[in-house]
């Protein structure tokens, strides 16, 4: 919790600090933020069919996801909800999740299938899910776990969860 600090974007009392940046922001602009990020996510990287099918895992992933897409179309789509996952089917999940993955499959030198055009939340960080949670009230339940050579390194080079996954990126595709 933050206090008597301001909003790097809007100036309004900020509430929202995290781990990877100095920058403090309040709910709604730390909210606008993250949802920024998966729009982006979803126009480059997704096929969004006339309805979307996400699958209800009753994850904290799974919350977050509903919430923005929801946020995201509107009336525009109809969000399905599915108990099981076909080709089609979004999977919520998150960046920490994704990295992990992929570092443990890189260094036991197996090939990664990509299929993360069906992922959501795969570029938000865990720790930002938390926060969209607490601000939204809704329950987190079961956390990540977690790397941890991948941790050790963030927490001396902050900001390396989102590098690991931008070359992540680059090294599948
Ligand atoms: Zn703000």
């Amino acid at each position: 919790m933050v206090t008597n600090k301001k909003c790097g974007r809007c100036g309004e009392k900020a509430l929202v600090k995290l781990s990877y940046t100095k920058r403090i922001y309040c709910n709604e602009c730390f909210i606008r933020m993250i949802e920024k990020r998966i729009r982006k996510d979803l126009r480059i990287n997704k096929k969004i069919g006339e309805k979307i099918n996400l699958l209800h895992d009753d994850s904290k992933e799974f919350r977050i996801a509903r919430l923005f897409l929801k946020n995201i179309f509107g009336s525009y789509k109809k969000i399905i909800e599915v108990k099981k996952a076909n080709k089609k089917t979004l999977i919520a999940t998150n960046l920490d999740r994704e990295i992990k993955k992929h570092l443990e499959s890189y260094l036991k030198n197996e090939t990664f299938r990509k299929n993360n055009n069906n992922n959501v939340l795969n570029n938000v960080l865990e720790e930002e899910i938390i926060k969209v949670c607490q601000i939204k009230k809704l329950s987190i339940g079961k956390k990540e776990i977690k790397n941890e050579l991948i941790e050790t390194i963030e927490k001396k080079y902050s900001g390396t969860k989102f590098a690991l996954a931008k070359s992540f990126e680059k090294i599948i595709s």
